[in-house]
């Protein structure tokens, strides 16, 4: 097992601590209706993965 040989410093230690928030979800436009949507996952709005239907959407009427 990879153990580590050194103690890091408490500036690198705080370093890595300090990056670990701050990162935006990857958003991707939907190639279906072209909205906003986490790459990756099913579209929210259509419900289409990969150019196939996957979910049915429930229509929200606003
Ligand atoms: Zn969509």
């Amino acid at each position: 097992m990879a153990n580590p040989t050194h103690r890091h410093t408490r500036t690198r230690r705080d370093k890595r601590r300090a990056n670990w928030k701050g990162q935006s979800p990857n958003l991707s436009l939907c190639s279906d209706c072209s909205e906003l949507k986490l790459s990756f996952k099913v579209c929210p709005s259509c419900g289409s993965y990969n150019g196939r239907k996957v979910l049915n959407v429930v229509e929200k009427e606003e």
